[in-house]
């Protein structure tokens, strides 16, 4: 399928500014709504002391940015047909859209690079997700079953797709997509792409792949159980069910099958592993290393490379060494199975989770040598009892969700300082002794 792979990096691009990339839950690591749906209402009321005075600083940039977004949908508006959607139904669908600020803050955020990659794999690849994700395989046996015979894409790694995109469809996002992209079309960097974006997204309502109210999705358009945007919805999604209509929100047959359509256009090899983790002889060259640095298998072979689980190495002829945390952390043979699931969101950490996940899931152990730290990372469950802790010395972080949100980050700096601990608000392992230890 000549053309995907031309347009992967942009999708990926863009799919990658998404926190969803810290393994989604990107429902949940998003910040509440902050956006105030009274504003523009309310502005002229009278009002007294501290209020007033915010008000007078806030209003004239909310009137420039009101003007701003109502240029800009006009022209949308006058472009829209020669993207195929009329002004009846760009009226339709974008009526009474006001633009979402706080979107923009985020367009710039990019988790995956900031966070240890020993973090990114504990949350992602838990006990918890590896528990659901065998009952999900379970419970859609015969549509995963279906799909593999279809697409040729096993069941374990499309099950691992969806529990890293949507923890299994029990996070979607939460910010309706029409809002999102008219938004991104008009502010901030990439309004090019994000135009593109916007646009398909009407033509998907237009079509009735799904109704306007439950198309709500990541802050950067990334909807439904494993989180598509609107243009790799329109190219790659199916209606496997046959009701005629593609919905990747409302039915898990549709969100599967898809999911295993986008894998095989990025050159998924049926019945070829994505790789498998190895352990490297002493004083081993790493400067070969790299996921695109693909060389014969037996060469590999010959200079010592060994399968960490002890069975003998074999799978497709070329192999990437991956080094995901230098050369004295876990070591991989990768192949090309490994670049289709990068190709999903280009990073090499969210690859290795799905990838991973999917071991787990086919009975696999976790990896046989340890990240390069003292202060491994914690799963959801450690998460939570982090910030239950938190609660019982005061914090007012919130809910406890297993999810370290902004608050939760600045308890942990604050106990951080008074444990004489690195303070970098993460809740790693040594965070959560210290918490177990001096808990009131
Ligand atoms: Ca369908």
């Amino acid at each position: 399928m000549k053309g995907i792979d031309s347009t992967m990096e942009t999708i990926c691009g863009h799919k990658c500014d998404d926190a969803r990339r810290t393994g989604k839950p990107q429902a949940t690591r998003e910040r509440p709504e902050a956006r105030d749906r009274d504003g523009f209402a309310t502005r002229h009321k009278p009002l007294a002391g501290l209020a007033a005075l915010v008000l007078a600083l806030i209003v004239p940039s909310a009137f420039a940015d009101e003007a701003t977004f109502a240029a800009c949908m006009r022209e949308l508006r006058g472009s829209a047909p020669s993207k195929g959607v009329s002004a009846a139904s760009f009226d339709r669908f974008t009526q009474g859209t006001a633009p979402d600020m706080t979107i923009l803050p985020l367009l710039d955020h990019q988790p995956e690079f900031r966070t240890p990659i020993w973090d990114y794999l504990a949350s992602l690849v838990d006990e918890e997700r590896v528990a659901e994700g065998l009952s999900r395989l379970e419970q859609w046996r015969d549509t995963l079953q279906a799909v593999k015979a279809r697409f040729g894409v096993d069941p374990y790694t499309v099950v691992a797709v969806w529990g890293v995109e949507s923890n299994y469809g029990q996070t979607f996002g939460k910010r309706p997509l029409v809002t999102s992209l008219a938004t991104l079309s008009c502010f901030g960097r990439r309004q090019a792409f994000f135009r593109g974006e916007f646009m398909t997204t009407l033509k998907i309502l237009d079509e009735g792949h799904v109704a306007p109210e439950a198309l709500v999705g990541s802050w950067a358009g990334a909807f439904g159980h494993t989180q598509f945007m609107p243009s790799t919805f329109m190219r790659v999604a199916v209606d496997f069910d046959g009701d005629g209509r593609r919905d990747l929100i409302g039915n898990v047959p549709d969100a599967l099958a898809s999911t295993a359509n986008y894998l095989k256009l990025a050159g998924w090899r049926s019945d070829e592993a994505w790789g498998f983790e190895v352990i490297l002889p002493a004083g081993f060259d790493t400067s070969g290393a790299g996921r695109k640095n693909k060389r014969p298998l037996a060469e590999w072979i010959k200079r010592g490379v060994a399968r960490a689980d002890g069975k003998p190495i074999s799978g497709p002829p070329q192999a990437g060494l991956l080094l995901p945390a230098g050369p004295t952390g876990p070591a991989f043979l990768v192949f090309r199975n490994f670049d289709a699931i990068y190709a999903y969101n280009a990073a090499e950490s969210y690859a290795l989770a799905i990838a991973h996940l999917s071991d787990r899931l086919r009975g696999g152990s976790s990896f046989v040598t340890a990240w390069p730290t003292d202060d491994p990372g914690l799963g959801r469950g450690g998460r939570r009892e982090v910030q239950q802790l938190l609660l019982a010395r005061g914090y007012q972080i919130g809910e406890v969700d297993g999810i370290i949100g902004s608050a939760s980050r600045a308890a942990i700096e604050d106990v951080q300082r008074q444990a004489g601990l690195v303070v970098d608000g993460r809740a790693g392992t040594k965070l959560l002794e210290f918490l177990r230890k001096s808990a009131p």
